[in-house]
């Protein structure tokens, strides 16, 4: 009892909860570690899907976009110059299919709006040069056409001399004739001069001529030239100095030219822009990507790291449950054994085992089992020693006691007295009174006899039916007869009525003593001392019963 409550102070750790709680941490262990390395790996695949599906491809397209509007950056140069309708023609169709091609991609792609917003400028502005030169090619065949016009109509007054009227004079040589032929040099250097503010000055200058030549000149005349001066003039005027005339028409030329030039330089320009635009862009792109590869790499070595410490931590644990177990239930149930393989010695050996749990719940247990046993052996050792009827010592007790104390009046050169006791006429008793009435008589008799004993060491025991037998060690032949009759008077005392004996009208005793002097020890057994002691009985009945006799040669 004090045992157990001592370790019940020990705080208990049950083995249950031990398992339970291993088993739960490797789980949790377990299941964060797969969870993490699940959850990193499905990010690392998210990014490289995105890389994959996403931004690579859109870089290639905005690099081809980049590459095309480079292209188209010459077409619109191409376009620019074009100087007649079959090179405008080529040009046209050139740049036309590039824009398309240049929009088919844009199409493909999810690309920002000012992107967008920046092509279709870039196809207005194309579409709009295309007009531009157009125009540009237009007037220029018609300034060269009023130039062939011009120099057609006056090619017979410059070539022939116009002298076939009455005055007889060459109106080539006249002063008028001579103005108008400086008129049309002057006219034509409007064709050689690609400046707006020259080509004015000159016409100033036609136009102060001309008025000149219209009056002074054409005054000083033979009449009859100056039908044809007036005629030639005229044309002069049409042709040069009028709204649809050579001056007009190369200023209208040099200013479209010029708007043709500017916005052909414009529109190249933008495209360029366009180009560049696409290609930062495409830059901008690339370094996302990159910077999307070292955070995906980041990521990688990240999930390595903590992938591998969780590792670590479970393994630790593992190791921590192994040596758990291998202190709190293998090494304890191998002392558990050792202590079953000793238990019929538990309490000498007193193997200890540590800890409050079921292990040590077993071992407490099988203490108690084994406690129980050896009572119970010591009560059936006691049982099978004891006569069942009267609670003293039996016939077999009797003979191991006897042999015991002749070894030590043997050792000790005692002598040794038995004695046998009797109840007389007995068979009477229990045929008149019963047996059950017998049956206490045997029991007061016992009782008697035991408590009539002065010695610790003097035994009785039940021989067998109503016979008793006394060992007194290291007592003489008068000792005995002393007991024998200390025996007879106690039980006469206890006055239990017997009418039908013939030796008193209460329960007596017989009895017969045998003494072993410490000589005789060697020579004499257990069964001799008991046949002398027999034989002494056997008298004291022929003599009468209720009486005590002593053996004697
Ligand atoms: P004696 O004086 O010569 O000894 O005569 P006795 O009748 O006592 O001797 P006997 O040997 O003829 O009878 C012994 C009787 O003891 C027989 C039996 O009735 C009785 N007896 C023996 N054992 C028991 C027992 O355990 N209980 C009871 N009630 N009687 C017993
Ligand atoms: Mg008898
Ligand atoms: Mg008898």
């Amino acid at each position: 009892m004090t045992e157990d409550n001592a370790t019940k102070q020990v705080n208990r750790l049950s083995l249950n909860w031990v398992f339970t709680v291993s088993l739960l941490c490797i789980f949790l262990v377990f299941l964060f570690v797969s969870g993490l390395a699940y959850y990193r790996l499905v990010s690392v695949n998210q990014i490289l899907e995105n890389i994959a599906q996403n931004e690579t491809p859109k870089i290639l397209l905005f690099d081809k976009i980049s590459t095309e509007a480079t292209s188209l950056v010459f077409y619109t140069e191409q376009l620019a110059q074009a100087k007649n309708p079959p090179s405008l023609r080529i040009a046209q169709s050139a740049a036309t299919s590039q824009l398309n091609s240049v929009g088919a991609l844009i199409g493909r792609g999810d690309f920002p709006e000012t992107v967008l917003v920046e092509f279709s400028a870039i196809n207005a502005e194309i579409m709009e040069l295309i007009q531009l030169v157009k125009d540009k090619i237009n007037i220029e065949s018609e300034v060269q056409q009023t130039e062939q016009s011009m120099y057609a109509s006056f090619s017979d007054f410059l070539s022939e001399s116009i002298t076939s009227d009455s005055s007889n004079v060459d109106l080539k040589k006249t002063e008028w004739g001579v103005s108008f032929s400086n008129l049309i040099a002057l006219s034509s250097q409007v064709m050689n001069t690609n400046r707006i503010h020259e080509i004015n000055r000159t016409k100033e200058l036609i136009a102060n001529k001309f008025e000149i030549l219209n009056s002074e000149l054409a005054k000083k005349l033979p009449a009859d030239k100056k039908p044809l001066a007036n005629a030639l003039s005229r044309l002069f005027k049409l042709y040069v100095l009028s709204g649809k005339g050579l001056i007009a028409q190369r200023i209208m030329q040099l200013r479209v030219d010029g708007r043709t030039r500017g916005r052909g330089e414009f529109t190249k320009k933008l495209v360029s822009d366009f180009s560049r635009s696409v290609g930062f862009q495409t830059q901008q792109l690339n370094g996302q990507i990159i910077r999307e590869t070292e955070r995906t790499n980041e990521f990688v070595s990240q999930q390595i790291h903590v992938v591998g410490l969780s590792t670590l931590l479970a393994l630790l644990l593992l190791a921590v449950i192994g040596l758990i177990l291998r202190i709190r239930v293998i090494e304890r149930l191998t002392l558990l054994n050792q202590l079953v393989l000793g238990h019929l010695d538990v309490d000498k050996n007193e193997i200890k085992l540590q800890g409050n749990d079921e292990i040590t719940d077993i071992a407490h247990t099988f203490k108690r089992f084994t406690r129980t046993i050896e009572q119970q052996k010591q009560a059936l050792s006691v049982l099978a020693m004891s006569d069942g009827l009267t609670g003293i010592a039996n016939r077999r007790a009797f003979d191991e006691e006897l042999d015991r104390q002749i070894t030590v009046a043997k050792r000790l050169h005692h002598p040794l007295s038995v004695l046998l006791i009797d109840i007389d006429f007995f068979k009477l008793y229990n045929d008149k009174y019963g047996h059950i009435q017998g049956d206490e008589a045997l029991k007061s008799v016992a009782k008697v006899l035991k408590e009539s004993l002065n010695r610790n060491i003097d035994f009785v025991a039940r021989y067998g039916g109503e016979e008793f037998v006394c060992i007194l060690p290291n007592t003489d032949i008068n000792g005995a007869i002393q007991v024998a009759k200390r025996f007879g008077t106690a039980i006469a005392n206890l006055q239990i009525e017997h009418k039908y004996s013939d030796a008193a009208p209460y329960i007596t005793v017989s009895s017969g003593s045998a003494t072993l002097q410490a000589s005789e020890l060697n020579l004499h057994s257990h069964a001799d001392v008991l046949v002398k002691a027999d034989k002494a009985l056997y008298q004291a009945k022929e003599a009468g019963r209720n009486q005590a006799r002593a053996y004697s040669e």
